[in-house]
């Protein structure tokens, strides 16, 4: 199977659901876009358990458990102009779009994400840029969506040159999922877009060991290679990377990769995604499991999104135990 695969039907026809699994789904694929690469696919079928959880979409999704939100990043009192948030004074991120090469079930923009959302009409991306030139505290520009990997590399091109041309624009900085979700995707042609002449930071979403595959271990070579400084983010998720093992193996490959784990962060509470939640405490207690024995290299910083908007704040180093 060569191309993406976006409905429980299709999921089912490629042998990843069980065809009697397909039609309690219905509501749930009306409600949140669904998206498996050939690359995630394979994991899923070469039975990677933590791979499938985070993709495959599951009847729990409609149930929002009673502390679940919609906007759990309350990001909309912080949009100066569309498709922009600021919310801390030195930076500011960027979304032109709110497409994704995969949809992750917990994802916290859940809401938003989607194949035909949030493209930032031309009109709007002016605006965007416009902001941003005129907004000199802001040192880094941070593109994120939906994933900006995604965008044709000459508009992302576009983007990106706009951006390092401001004098005030120290940084520049990528969230994505495509180096390991859709490796394919890191042409020379994307390869070529990403050297605009200021630090470009990426950070690579990848929650577990096995989505670092050979594919995608050569994507994140050709980044590096390009000038890219590679850092990875990852959620803590129940069934996913919930023990000291996986933890651990999904910091390692990353090192192995090239990528310096950046963040873990504590699940956001968006809505139908209680299957995956961790308590905070279990997950200072997981940490506590790595301290001292894994290198200080492998160590991200833990964080929670604070309730209305207050921002990440980083959750106590574990104590040694
Ligand atoms: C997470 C986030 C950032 C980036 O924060 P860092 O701690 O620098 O990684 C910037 N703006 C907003 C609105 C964010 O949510
Ligand atoms: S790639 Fe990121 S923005 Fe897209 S669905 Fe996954 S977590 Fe959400």
């Amino acid at each position: 199977m060569n191309r993406t695969l976006r409905s429980a039907g299709e999921l089912a026809a490629a042998g990843l659901l069980p065809p009697e699994a397909v039609a309690a789904l219905a509501p749930v694929e009306a409600r949140y876009a669904v998206a498996v690469t050939p690359e995630v696919a394979a994991l899923i079928r070469a039975g990677h358990a933590d791979v499938a959880r985070q993709y495959l979409p599951d009847p729990s999704e409609l149930l929002t458990a009673p502390h679940e939100r919609g906007d759990p990043t309350a990001d909309a009192p912080f949009t100066p102009v569309k498709g922009v948030v600021h919310r801390y004074p030195d930076r500011a991120l960027l979304k032109p779009l709110l497409a994704c090469p995969v949809y992750c079930r917990f994802c916290f923009r859940r809401e938003a994400v989607g194949p035909d959302g949030g493209l930032l009409s031309e009109a709007e991306l002016e605006a965007a840029l416009d902001w941003f030139a005129r907004t000199p505290g802001v040192r880094e520009a941070i593109l994120t969506g939906g994933d900006p990997l995604i965008l044709s590399p000459r508009r992302l091109g576009r983007i990106l040159g706009r951006l390092a041309a401001l004098p005030h624009i120290e940084v520049l900085r990528i969230h994505s999922r495509v180096p390991v979700a859709d490796p394919g995707r890191v042409t020379e042609a994307l390869l070529g877009v990403l050297e605009p002449g200021k630090p470009l930071y990426l950070c690579v979403h990848a929650n577990a060991a096995a989505e670092f595959t050979p594919a995608a271990g050569a994507a994140l070579r050709a980044l590096h290679a390009a000038g890219v400084v590679l850092l990875g983010q990852s959620v803590l998720l129940r069934g996913v990377n919930d023990s000291p093992e996986a933890l651990e193996a999904l910091f390692r490959a990353m090192l192995r990769h090239r990528v310096k784990p950046y963040y873990l962060h504590q699940l956001d509470p968006a809505p139908g995604t209680a299957r995956f939640a961790v308590p905070v405490e279990e997950g200072l207690a997981l940490l506590a499991r790595l301290r001292g024995r894994v290198t200080g290299l492998a160590w991200p910083t833990y964080v929670q999104e604070r309730p209305e908007g207050a921002g990440k704040f980083p959750l106590g180093m574990p104590a040694m135990q």
